[in-house]
């Protein structure tokens, strides 16, 4: 089946959030934009969802074999490394 070509989607808001959002003049544009925001800073495998899907995970055992995560020397943040990178 096609997809729509927009879809309206709701969530829960609670009152804190209500009322932080509640000067803004375009709320959907703004949502839109925050939505997009945090998705540029989404682990690129999983989306954000946390976990990988049981062929993600498959494809992650294979690609791990050889890409080693370690601790990056310099941020001190999980790095994946090549192995075969001299
Ligand atoms: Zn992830
Ligand atoms: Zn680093």
């Amino acid at each position: 089946m096609p997809r729509k070509k927009t879809e309206t989607i709701s969530f829960k808001a609670d009152t804190a959030l209500l009322d932080a959002i509640e000067g803004i003049a375009n709320r959907s544009e703004f949502i839109r934009g925050a939505i997009l925001a945090a998705l540029e800073s989404a682990c690129p495998l999983c989306s954000g969802t946390g976990t990988l899907t049981p062929d993600q995970k498959r494809h992650w055992n294979e690609f791990a074999e050889d890409h080693p995560i370690r601790t990056c020397g310099h941020c001190h943040e999980p790095r994946i490394y090549c192995a075969r990178k001299p």
